[in-house]
């Protein structure tokens, strides 16, 4: 079954303060985002019709804005509600939710003072992230990418802008040119990053690691594994990672909002097994993120 286009779909969009009909919801050619890359985006999911982690992702949709000169036309709270109301209105109580922000088109050259922000909100179904080519249990398989992750001081490495996207697409396409699901990003000084739109982690002797969040963004899911890691008694350390150290982990899983904790099966040549700590966390964050529990673990 092919999947329908993104713009023929039924259901409902929120467009700067309005739930319009999905296939209205649409754009002029010369919009200055399209141009010259400025938009911003979030990615959250619903769970059991609640929002997890939804003050904070609003939060990051108006603060990549910041990041990037941009100023959004709507408050946090005002983002929050419009998303569970999109969700609402096209029925979904277990799904994804993308918020996008764009320049419009009141100028067309690299400034942009001129621009007016237009915010948009879409919600549709979407249970699994990755669909590792060597089956379920075989966990993802990531291609170390010649494209590395830039330097703070050359990109808004946390805001979550589309600019800073067009280098995961190119190294993902390189991945799965080479059979394998994903990249595996390192950073200017060479060492581990994420992958191309997860973070990561590894295992060694039943204590956990993962990068410095210096050149890459600190994921929502990756701070929630953290502390969760942590509250259930594991060692962690957050520090640099040179990839010869990954080649000697004993586990490796990656964790994003849409991928959730996603074991890693293989890098490269090197072939890992989905271990216990893996599975463990897996499944607390699968209970942390259906609980309502404002005291729960890590709410
Ligand atoms: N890195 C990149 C490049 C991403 O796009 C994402 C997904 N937003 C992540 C990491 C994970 O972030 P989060 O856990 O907040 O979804």
């Amino acid at each position: 079954m092919t999947t329908p286009p993104f713009d023929d779909r039924d259901g409902f969009i929120w467009m700067d303060g309005k739930i319009i009909p999905w296939r209205d919801a649409r754009i002029h050619v010369l919009s200055h985002a399209l141009h010259y890359g400025g938009s911003v985006f979030e990615g959250e999911r619903i769970y059991g019709n609640n929002i997890f982690k939804r003050h904070e992702h609003s939060a990051r949709l108006i603060r990549s804005a910041e990041l990037i000169d941009m100023t959004i036309p709507f408050s946090v709270e005002e983002i929050e509600n419009a998303s569970q109301e999109v969700a609402h209105v096209n029925n979904i109580t277990d799904g994804y939710i993308r918020p996008l922000a764009w320049r419009g088109t009141e100028q067309m050259n690299v400034s942009a003072h001129a621009c007016s922000v237009h915010v948009a909100i879409a919600c549709w179904e979407w249970p699994q992230y990755f669909f590792p080519k060597s089956g379920e249990e075989g966990g993802v398989a990531l291609k170390t990418s010649r494209w590395r992750r830039p330097d703070p001081r050359t990109a808004p490495v946390q805001s979550k802008t589309s600019g800073n996207y067009t280098i995961g697409t190119m190294a993902k396409h390189e991945a799965e040119a080479a059979e394998y699901d994903d990249a595996l990003m390192l950073d200017l000084q060479g060492q581990v990053a994420e992958a191309s739109g997860a973070n990561l982690f590894m295992i060694k002797d039943g204590a956990i690691k993962t990068p410095i969040p210096d050149s890459f963004l600190n994921g929502l899911t990756r701070q929630t594994v953290i502390k969760m890691a942590q509250e259930l008694g594991f060692e962690l350390e957050e520090t640099r990672i040179m990839p010869e150290e990954l080649l000697l982990a004993d586990e490796v899983f990656l964790t994003g909002t849409a991928a959730e904790v996603a074991p890693v099966g293989r890098i490269d040549d090197t072939e890992y097994k989905t271990g216990p700590v893996t599975k463990q966390l897996k499944d607390a964050y699968a209970d942390l993120v259906r609980t309502k529990d404002k005291n729960a673990l890590s709410a």
